[in-house]
């Protein structure tokens, strides 16, 4: 059904449609219920995913937003949708892993669940063609879609996002694995965090269990069930103070 203040369709990812507004400067964003891994080669539906990933996403930016990190987000218009700051999108995917494990941990041959000292950031080119390569920076200074100055900004903030959210998850006895994240640009060139931050785009390992409380588990092929019910356990846990 038609929102009042949303007009056409400006854009459709995998998990996300994008609408615009009658305000040029903010957009709508609305959380599908879909769900795909390994570059969208398994696709899936998960009855009422977009709602919990809104929420979730909407508890996390209000909390970096009152920690000091500029976010796109507004506001929360209902239970699919965010009202946000229209951006432009870097094509990068910005991951931080804090412990070790998925494809990392074969690559450099490093036992599943090794904490790392030292946070390990790493950049991915958004391409579908080309399967979202890992670059480093002068890769993506190469390609055009961000500069050296915009990469210092983007790595300060990035790690100040990781030590805010690893002891706010901390806090709700989950740890946080690894996680990536998105920035785009404001219409006065201010670099602002992006997109959303969820079970889809984390790995959270309950702390005493170390179970999987992420979109793992949808990758390893658990049921629609269990994955529901994992991402409801983090939103009824983010809801504890
Ligand atoms: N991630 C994401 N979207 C992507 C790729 C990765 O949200 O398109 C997240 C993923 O959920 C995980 C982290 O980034 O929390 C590292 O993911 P990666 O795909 O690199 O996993 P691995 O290579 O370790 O299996």
């Amino acid at each position: 059904m038609k929102n009042k203040i949303k007009n056409n369709l400006l854009g459709e990812g995998k998990t996300k449609k994008i609408y615009t507004t009658k305000n040029p400067h903010e957009i709508i964003l609305h959380y599908k219920d879909s769900l795909t891994a390994g570059d969208g080669l398994k696709k899936e539906f998960l009855k009422d995913k977009g709602i919990l990933n809104n929420e979730i996403t909407t508890f996390i930016f209000k909390y970096l937003n009152s920690c000091g990190i500029k976010t796109h987000f507004i506001r929360r218009i209902n239970n699919r949708e965010q009202l946000c700051i229209k951006v432009d999108m870097i094509p990068l995917e910005f991951v931080v892993r804090n412990i070790i494990t998925g494809s990392l941990s074969k690559r450099l041959g490093i036992k599943e669940g090794t904490l790392s000292k030292n946070p390990i950031f790493e950049i991915f080119y958004k391409n579908d063609a080309l399967n979202d390569p890992l670059v480093n920076d002068h890769h993506a200074v190469f390609l055009g879609v961000v500069s050296y100055e915009e990469l210092n900004i983007i790595n300060k903030i990035t790690f100040n996002i990781n030590n805010i959210l690893k002891k706010y998850f901390l806090e709700k006895n989950i740890l946080l694995v690894d996680f990536k994240i998105e920035f785009g640009k404001d219409e006065k060139n201010e670099i602002l965090l992006s997109d959303e931050i969820s079970p889809d785009t984390c790995r959270f390992w309950d702390k005493k269990t170390m179970k999987k409380l992420d979109k793992d588990l949808f990758r390893k092929g658990k049921s629609e069930k269990i994955v529901i019910d994992t991402y409801m356990e983090v939103l009824k846990r983010l809801n504890i103070d």
